[in-house]
């Protein structure tokens, strides 16, 4: 699967299949997206390869730690490392022909009044509690 931000210079690519996909929320992912929430799935680094555009990529930090890195010209936000580890944030938006679902919407006690989510999925009010698990069980195959 390849990704691309909205002007095409930052160019990646994804191996092997993404199957789940969660919805964040929260009020930094409703202003980061523009929208109710940021739709997106984390996957291991060796399934990860950026093929164009690196350099076109500026960020934006909180003292948080958490980070929006985005396209300098066109301001699509870009995959991102999860702080010190292994792992990619993708956010799907970018990504071309995923047949992937929405399984999981999390910190849904800030969720947008005119939103709403439907379908069987799983809704948390806040973050996971353990976001290795949670990484695992968007990897796992079982629904
Ligand atoms: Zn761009
Ligand atoms: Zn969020």
């Amino acid at each position: 699967m390849k990704g691309t931000c909205n002007c095409g210079s930052i160019n990646f690519k994804i191996s092997g299949s993404i199957t789940k996909l969660y919805q964040c929320h929260c009020k930094l992912c409703q202003k980061q997206s523009g929208s109710t929430s940021n739709t997106a799935t984390i996957i291991h680094e060796s399934s990860f390869k950026w093929l164009s555009g690196f350099d076109s990529i500026t960020n934006w930090k909180k003292d948080s730690g958490f980070t929006s890195d985005f396209c300098k010209t066109c301001g699509s936000p870009v995959p991102n490392r999860l702080r010190d580890t292994h792992f990619i944030w993708i956010p799907m938006g970018l990504v071309e022909n995923v047949d992937a679902k929405v399984v999981v919407h999390i910190c849904c006690e800030s969720k947008a009044k005119w939103d709403s989510i439907q379908g069987n999925v799983s809704i948390l009010d806040g973050m996971p509690e353990s976001v290795d698990d949670f990484i695992k069980s968007l990897q796992s195959s079982d629904m």
